[in-house]
């Protein structure tokens, strides 16, 4: 069983480099179960692998990930098959959001969403689309569940991605600027589904430039410049009354 008395994610000391480029220099923080952390900064600073390193699509050179009862201490990762194993325990405790939401264009919407439960985890198709037709209308779209993706707007597409991380029952939703590539007018869509998951109850770590939409929803915003986490908090102190001048100085550039 979770242990709840503890964060179900924490991350310590994480760093990655791609050649000499040192995105990652020691990235600590800690996330609650039920809590949504946004993730802010400015562009190259490092969210995007952060984020990735949560779910293990970019390996990190060192540091220790935590979601749940699964933790790896990268520095001492093994290399090989044990390594693999590993890896992959960690990466299905989250589910990942992508900007684009990379759906199968041949497939449905509700064949879109039961793929990773019935193919990666084995479940009954049944019992995967029951669950999937569930979060279909819970992300406001149960009568596109035969369409294509391409009979869909792109805020409509992007809510069968967070329907198909949903299905995946992950401890925690990771989102990767996931409004940044809709047009202006189908931001607002998305970013009511993603505010009503945390209602409900899902952790979610959101690399956002959303920054009104941050400080609505986020229980904790991390500010994050040249690969280390500047500054945390809770949403009224890190964009309302931000102590560090980077902060500020970010902030003052894109509000
Ligand atoms: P952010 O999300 O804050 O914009 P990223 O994490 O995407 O920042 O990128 C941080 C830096 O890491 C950038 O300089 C980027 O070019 C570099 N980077 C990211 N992914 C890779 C990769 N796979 N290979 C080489 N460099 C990368």
């Amino acid at each position: 069983m979770t242990d709840t008395s503890r964060p179900l994610v924490a991350v310590t000391g994480l760093t990655k480099a791609f050649g000499d480029n040192h995105v990652l220099r020691g990235v600590d923080f800690a996330a609650s179960s039920g809590t949504t952390t946004a993730v802010l900064g400015p562009s190259g600073s490092g969210k995007t692998t952060l984020l990735r390193a949560l779910n293990v699509l970019e390996t990190p050179d060192a540091g220790l990930v935590r979601i749940g009862d699964v933790e790896i201490d990268f520095a001492t990762l093994p290399a090989g098959k044990k390594a693999r194993a590993e890896t992959s325990r960690l990466r299905a405790q989250s589910g990942m959001v992508f900007q684009s939401h990379n759906l199968f264009p041949h497939k449905t919407v509700l064949e879109n969403v039961i793929e990773g439960p019935v193919q990666v985890q084995k479940r009954p198709v049944d019992e995967a689309v029951a669950d999937a037709r569930q979060l279909l209308e819970q992300v406001g779209l149960s009568e596109k569940a035969d369409q294509h993706p391409f009979e869909l707007s792109g805020g409509q597409q992007q809510r069968v991605g967070i329907a198909r991380a949903l299905a995946l029952r992950p401890e925690v939703v990771l989102f990767d600027e996931p409004t940044s590539a809709l047009d202006p007018e189908l931001v607002g869509e998305v970013l009511a589904v993603i505010k009503d998951l945390a209602s409900q109850g899902w952790t979610t770590v959101i690399v956002t430039h959303e920054i009104r939409f941050a400080e609505q929803v986020a229980d904790q915003v991390l500010f994050i410049d040249g690969g280390v986490v500047v500054e945390h908090g809770t949403s009224a102190q890190v964009i309302g009354d931000p102590s560090e001048e980077r902060t500020r100085q970010f902030l003052r550039r894109i509000l």
